[in-house]
């Protein structure tokens, strides 16, 4: 193991005990951002979104990254913590793709000459809630504007229980190389209590017709946390999905109990739901799992295996952080489009309007549906590379930020350093003259480690807007 900055292969879960996870399991963001969303402000409007990309189209040549959102659903998930719009009976969808053209027509005029996606990729809700012939139509729109650079990544996220053999092979023929399927647990008692029953021989029929199809990365997403699991159960579902998914990928996400933000949680309320240690335990069970297997953890939830894009950008230090996750891209500008769709365009954030009705009606009248955004200054760029380095190379190497920003870490971040002393006695990082390393026992509470480095974080003191560590 080289200096600070480095990454290995270690997480040492069984040293982390539930003393240990009681004095670091509270609410933390998840960096996808910095500043994270709840810091943005309705004052960031339309006017300020045409600015940021009148901004991004000063660089034509630089690749761009697009994520497009679909936000219907035919029924909700119980656990759900999305912005949806569920539409057992097809019909919305068309008007909907009526104003994502509009909005489509609208930005790629703003960015001029700046057409080249390196990432492109649909988002939801369910993407696959549309037909075939209306994701050729979606991906026609997208196609009139853009353009896909070589090697470009091409990814959608599907719901297998409404998405069909037609719907796999038009995506591969249209250029999805990616896909990524939501499973959650595999155990038929959670299935049912969260109302997502789905088998696992319709998710393996999935995966092997994307494999044979072309496709050339498959990602699972899990959820743990959720009603009747248990480290045991939980670990006989995951061994199933190494065993007869063999996912390139996988994400194992925690389950976010928010009902007082998203009601219909409240289905779940009687249930017995592992909590604290005993859900930590059920992560940990899977994460061993995936370890035994020879998966590296990426980081936060991310599992990869070792000859994937991600694990090898692991390794060479080269993995970034945006609103779709990890990546090997590095940072450029993203432009969301649809309802709630989240950009990151010309050193600013961005979201649409949540609203389905508003959103429509603001595009239909020739607008652009913003809700509310975010400019970052100087010093939130220079934080947000930071917590994006310590997030993806379990590190930050002192001469680093000094090539970087030119300063001097010790001295400018020295409330923050002193901040670790906690998680440094604790095992969790090694802070030393040459930057800051986290050890192996650290790598699940990342995001405490990242916490320090955030400046808006004590103005959230007392608000519920993130989720717990587990
Ligand atoms: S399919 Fe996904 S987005 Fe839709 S309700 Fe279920 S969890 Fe939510």
């Amino acid at each position: 193991m080289s200096g600070p900055g480095a990454t290995d292969p270690g997480v040492d879960f069984a040293g982390i005990t539930p003393e240990l996870l009681a004095r670091y399991d509270r609410p933390g963001p998840r960096y996808t951002s910095y500043p994270t969303a709840p810091h943005f402000t309705p004052s960031f409007g339309e006017t300020e979104y045409r600015a940021a990309l009148a901004r991004a189209a000063a660089t034509p040549d630089a690749p761009l990254s697009l994520y497009v959102h679909i936000p219907f659903c035919e029924a909700r998930c119980t656990y759900c913590g999305c912005s949806i719009v569920v539409a057992p009976h097809r019909g919305p969808e068309e008007r909907y793709l009526e104003a994502v053209e509009r909005e489509l027509e609208i930005v790629a005029a703003s960015l001029g000459a700046r057409r080249t996606l390196s990432q492109f990729h649909w988002g939801g809700g369910t993407p696959t809630y549309l037909t075939p012939a209306q994701c050729e139509r979606l991906f026609g729109a997208v196609m009139r504007h853009f353009r896909l650079a070589p090697g470009a990544e091409v990814a959608i996220e599907i719901d297998p229980c409404v998405t069909t053999d037609e719907h796999l092979a038009t995506l591969r023929r249209l250029g999805f190389n990616r896909v990524s399927l939501g499973a959650q647990d595999f155990d038929p008692r959670v299935q049912e209590a969260v109302h997502r029953v789905q088998p696992l021989a319709l998710t393996r029929h999935q995966v092997e017709l994307a494999r044979s199809l072309g496709f050339s990365s498959v990602n699972i997403d899990l959820i743990y946390g959720l009603p009747f699991q248990t480290d045991r159960s939980f670990k006989v579902a995951v061994e199933s999905v190494i065993r007869e998914l063999a996912p390139d990928r996988v994400a194992v996400f925690s389950y976010a109990h928010v009902p007082w933000l998203k009601p219909h949680q409240k289905a779940l309320e009687n249930l017995p739901m592992p909590r604290g240690w005993e859900k930590f335990r059920v992560f940990a069970a899977a994460a061993e799992s995936f370890l035994g297997a020879g998966y590296r953890f990426i980081g936060m939830d991310h599992f990869a295996r070792p000859g994937d894009e991600l694990a090898r950008a692991l390794e060479a230090g080269t993995l970034h952080r945006n609103f779709m996750g990890y990546t090997v891209l590095p940072a450029s500008d993203l432009v969301g489009v649809g309802m709630t769709a989240i950009g990151d365009v010309g050193g600013a954030y961005v979201q649409n309007e949540k609203n389905l009705a508003r959103y429509e009606r603001t595009l239909a009248a020739g607008g652009l549906p913003v809700e509310r955004g975010l400019r970052r200054t100087e010093e939130d760029e220079m934080r947000r590379r930071v917590i994006e380095r310590l997030i993806c190379t379990f590190g930050l190497d002192f001469a680093w930020v000094r090539e970087q920003f030119g300063i001097d870490a010790p001295v400018v971040f020295e409330r923050e350093l002193a901040a670790l002393a906690g998680p440094a006695a604790d095992g969790l990082v090694e802070v030393g003259a040459g930057g800051v390393r986290v050890l192996p026992r650290g790598r699940v509470f990342i995001r405490n480690l990242c916490m320090p480095f955030d400046a808006y974080l004590a103005g959230d003191a007392g608000k519920t807007v993130y989720s717990r560590t587990v």
